[in-house]
């Protein structure tokens, strides 16, 4: 008796309770929802910035958003971790069971270049792995990728079971060009040719993979296992074609090249990979005779630093160091006593080439702190250890040291403390007067590229240069990242084209949700899923619960 009392009791506080809150909520703010994709609801102007509230703008953001919302508020945290959302939980758990194969096929969903990542991704999800906020030894996620990749290739080797891609999708008879195979042109190639659509990759190297393949160090991974990876995810259909050595080029780039073909001249090809002879096709042929164009190339132009004396002497640009080093050119000429400057990946990677094949002593120096340079520990230490990089940290380097002739003999340095946050959240680098010269006779520039793609038409470039899209996301450590359509209906853009700059699993996040967007272009459906494994391993989503708590805001 007195248990149904205490019971009848506690339900009728709750009720109050909920009538309370329901009554404070009435006064205040009301709550509406978004009858999708019906109407839409505009941001307020002083919401437009770096750090956006989610869930309104246009309608196709709105799709956007409700649908990978509903996504990221359910998902593993490792899965979230992920900018490309790949399911690291499921394909872990499937290879604790030994089921290799289809562990790749989990990951690959969302990731297709396993052997690519395996090897190079900065993990992110790593840094929100469970077990690594637990204790602090996260899931080696990326490891285990490079393993099951290599069981597949093995097997593709010795002809035994591999992951198949699936067309999912009824055929189209669309036409798409993709530009650039790098990691966002060959995630949006791939993805579009399992929609059911038909692909033509143009590459203006002789390989896929773009900066991966040639801005990345030698010793990183087998370069022709990944290019033949890369392939492999275009010729597993014939739908797919790859064009070689064709650089896309703009009407005032035409006298730079001896030849110059046309989309009829392509129809004569009949394999899936083709390798031209170097040569150039314009942008407007693509524009005019595909049914939509992805625009993926990467930010190539190295950027420069203003230093005293630069222009007396050869200071050596690491992304076309590391170019010309894995293209097998093998032109630079470089000392024995090297400075790095600038530590993320691409610095460590040319100062690591240098240290192995050149030099006696490389040392590498950023302006950031040690624990802050943008690279994973565990980078830092293999420069350390396998190769003796030293690291000079806080440094500001302003001057170069030369002799009369000219010849390098120094960099100079001033030391740097941190000042407190800037509005950007990243801390403000006082200089102080304590300055220093670091002896050398090389000095090679890693700070970072810019995005220089002058074949695009004016109208679809912004401010730094980038493609002017239409979609956006923002990932767990609140960088936003941009795809989608541009103000040109049938042209589109993914990776660092749109954006700059970032880690290539960003880059292959974009280029899958281009890919959403120019299957909702090309057929006003939904794209398919495509692998239901993906929700059955993360269990059933009951949208309509979910949708409401996105939307209201
Ligand atoms: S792609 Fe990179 S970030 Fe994504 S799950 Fe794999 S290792 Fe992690």
């Amino acid at each position: 008796m007195l248990g149904s009392l205490n019971f009848l009791a506690d339900s009728l506080r709750r009720l109050i309770e909920g009538l309370n809150i329901t009554y404070k909520y009435f006064l205040k703010e009301p709550i509406y929802t978004i009858n999708y994709p019906l109407s839409i609801r505009e941001p307020f102007s002083r919401w437009r910035g770096k750090v956006r509230v989610r869930a309104f703008n246009t309608k196709e953001t709105i799709y956007e958003r409700t649908k990978y919302l509903n996504f990221s508020f359910n998902l593993p945290p490792c899965v979230r971790g992920c900018p490309a959302n790949v399911d690291a939980r499921g394909y872990v758990m499937l290879a604790g069971e030994n089921n290799f194969i289809k562990s790749l096929s989990e990951e690959s969903v969302n990731n297709p270049v396993a052997f690519c990542f395996g090897n190079l991704c900065t993990a992110p999800c790593e840094t929100t792995c469970s077990r690594g906020v637990q204790d602090h030894k996260p899931i080696a996620i990326r490891l285990i990728k490079k393993a099951i990749s290599e069981y597949n290739i093995m097997n593709y080797y010795q002809n035994r079971d591999t992951v198949k891609y699936t067309i999912v999708s009824e055929p189209t008879n669309k036409r798409i060009a993709v530009i650039g195979a790098g990691p966002a042109g060959i995630a949006a190639a791939h993805r579009l040719l399992r929609f059911g659509h038909k692909v033509d990759l143009f590459e203006k190297y002789n390989f896929c993979g773009g900066y991966l393949y040639s801005g990345v160090a030698f010793f990183r991974l087998d370069k022709d296992l990944m290019n033949k990876e890369y392939e492999n995810l275009i010729v597993f259909t014939e739908n797919g074609r790859i064009f070689y050595n064709v650089s896309v080029i703009s009407e005032d780039e035409k006298d730079k090249y001896s030849k110059v073909i046309s989309f009829n001249d392509l129809q004569n090809y009949n394999e899936q990979i083709n390798h031209l002879e170097p040569c150039g096709i314009l942008f407007s042929e693509l524009e005019d005779n595909y049914d939509a164009v992805v625009i993926a190339v990467g930010a190539t132009k190295p950027r420069k630093l203003n230093l005293k004396n630069a222009e007396k002497v050869n200071i050596i640009q690491a992304e076309w160091f590391l170019e010309d080093w894995n293209l097998g050119i093998r032109s630079y000429k470089i000392g024995s006593q090297v400075v790095v400057i600038g530590g993320g990946g691409t610095g460590i990677d040319a100062a690591r080439t240098c240290k192995k094949v050149f030099s006696d002593k490389v040392v590498i120096v950023d302006i950031l702190a040690r624990e802050d340079i943008p690279v994973s520990e565990e980078e830092k230490v293999e420069a350390e250890e396998d190769d003796d990089i030293e690291f000079i940290c806080q440094v500001m380097p302003f001057e170069v040291v030369v002799d009369e002739n000219n010849n390098i003999k120094g960099l100079k340095v001033a030391k740097c403390v941190y000042g407190p946050l800037l509005p950007n959240g990243r801390k403000k680098i006082i200089r102080t007067s304590e300055e220093f010269v670091i002896p050398c006779d090389t000095i090679i520039l890693a700070v970072s590229r810019d995005i220089d793609i002058p074949f695009v038409p004016k109208d679809i470039v912004g401010s730094r240069g980038e493609i002017v899209v239409d979609g956006f996301d923002t990932m767990v450590n609140g960088f936003v990242y941009r795809f989608g359509q541009t103000s040109r209906p049938k042209v589109f853009a993914a990776g660092e084209a749109c954006y700059g700059p970032q880690p290539a699993i960003v880059a292959l996040a974009s280029g899958n949700r281009t890919a959403e967007k120019v299957h909702y272009y090309l057929t006003n459906s939904v794209p398919p899923v495509l692998s239901n494994d993906f929700l059955r391993i993360l269990g059933p989503l009951n949208v309509h619960k979910v949708y409401k708590k996105s939307v209201a805001v």
